[in-house]
């Protein structure tokens, strides 16, 4: 399979022309992109793969909303909407190491020294308030500083200068807690940022699990071959190969500015923080790279971490509640679960299984498998008619969470999380029968008999 980000536009273009769409036109990078994608979201309905060539102050094309449909990123898997949570299983299921070639075209173009500029990048402003130009689309790739184990993350950057930018590490995750080893030791962090990259590794990139699962492997199992992966320039950090661009470079230790506000997927503008510095020893990029954006906290971005989640949880629950039906992340911080619950206490147990597999999760709803988790409705329904709250909610208090979550006390991330038991008592069965037309009388009945 092609695995890089143009292999997968040639297949948008060839199977879904109208999917993908060119703006001539010259756009400010200023929230004009974060304009024309929520408008189109909201105002039009419409979420194509968009590519602005002409972006004010930069030589680079802006390519985003690549991940704004779901029928996309099945296709980028080669599976079906309906089967992404089972396709994403098997990869985690079943992972497939990644291999190092000689090169590619990610080294199309080498910048060193003084060739470095992040200004010479799009300087993307997504929303009002945001501290200054950020790139959202880079994933992190690192190594372990005390063993062979590496990680890829999500993380936004801040430009905050020629070869500088910051970085937010979410406070408990993988790569804060290799720079922490790191910085225990007084060393820097080497990491490179790959931007740009095929669908399938933006999804590897997102899997949620232990420290000791490699993500590469992931991607090498929705890809169903090893992920190519080339060696940095200043760095033994590999990245791969077919990315439009790599930033190459170090965490420094003990090191610290201010970023942010910046807002963010939960729907909020968060403050200004001081958090960690990157600082840049080299970019590659391919010949007439595109510059990957994602349009924070609208779908390009939502979708794309949903579905990730919704695997680690549903592997996570299944392991505790075998007769678990469906999961689904409505919201951030947020899971619902259905459960053919066999015993009493198995929605209990589906409770603490979410919230001990995910650190960002912090509220849990669990009901009955005649419960649609993808209708709110019903949702909502079963919590008001099945749902005795001062017996069914459980608190966990003092834990940790989300380090963006704008409702945490004291200190950015801790906090209480909550599960409710909506499911029926003592069971499904034995409760109160939900109302229904008999079913012979449903099968008899056609509409056009009584001329409807
Ligand atoms: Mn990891």
């Amino acid at each position: 399979m092609a695995q890089d980000l143009r292999g997968f536009l040639d297949l948008i273009k060839r199977r879904k022309p109208e999917d993908f769409v060119i703006v001539s036109r010259e756009v400010d990078p200023a929230f004009e992109i974060t304009a024309i994608v929520a408008k189109l979201e909201r105002e039009a309905k419409r979420r194509p793969v968009l590519v602005f060539e002409n972006v004010k102050g930069s030589r680079f094309p802006v390519l985003t909303n690549l991940h704004a449909s779901r029928a996309r990123l099945a296709s980028a898997m080669s599976s079906g909407p309906q089967e992404m949570l089972a396709t994403y299983l098997r990869a985690m299921d079943k992972p497939i190491p990644p291999k190092v070639v000689a090169t590619g075209p990610v080294k199309d173009v080498v910048l060193t020294g003084d060739r470095i500029n992040l200004y010479d990048l799009p300087q993307i402003v997504h929303h009002e308030g945001d501290g200054g130009p950020y790139i959202t689309a880079a994933i992190s790739f690192a190594k372990d500083p005390t063993r062979e184990l590496w990680n890829c993350a999500y993380n936004r950057l801040m430009i905050q200068g020629r070869d500088r930018t910051s970085i937010h590490l979410t406070v408990g995750k993988h790569l804060w807690e290799f720079h922490r080893l790191a910085e225990a030791r007084g060393q820097s962090l080497p990491v490179a940022f790959a931007i740009g990259v095929h669908p399938v590794i933006a999804l590897g990139a997102l899997a949620i699990g232990s420290i000791d699962e490699d993500e590469r492997g992931i991607m090498g199992g929705l890809f169903g071959e090893p992920l190519e992966l080339v060696k940095c320039e200043t760095s033994d950090i590999l990245v791969p190969a077919h990315a439009e661009m790599v930033i190459e470079g170090e965490i420094l230790p003990e090191a610290r500015v201010p970023e942010g506000p910046f807002g963010e997927f939960t729907g909020y503008s968060l403050g200004e923080r001081q958090r960690e510095v990157l600082k840049v020893h080299a970019i590659t990029h391919r010949a007439g790279a595109y510059f990957q954006d994602i349009s924070v906290a609208h779908l390009d971005h939502m979708l794309l971490s949903t579905i990730p989640m919704e695997a680690n949880l549903y592997r996570a629950v299944r392991a505790m509640v075998p007769s678990l039906k469906a999961v689904r992340v409505p919201a951030p911080f947020t899971c619902y679960v259905s459960i053919e619950q066999r015993v009493p206490g198995q929605a209990k147990n589906a409770i603490l299984s979410v919230l001990g597999a995910d650190l960002y999760m912090k509220r849990v709803v669990v009901v009955d498998q005649d419960v649609d988790v993808f209708d709110d409705r019903q949702v909502t329904w079963a919590l008001a008619t099945r749902c005795q709250p001062d017996r069914d909610i459980t608190i966990i208090t003092s834990a940790r969470g989300s380090d963006l979550d704008p409702s945490s006390r004291g200190e950015d991330g801790y906090t209480a999380k909550w599960g409710v038991d909506a499911t029926a008592k003592p069971s499904l069965a034995a409760y109160t029968p939900r109302h229904r037309v008999p079913p012979d009388v449903w099968e008899r009945i056609r509409l056009e008999d009584f001329g409807l």
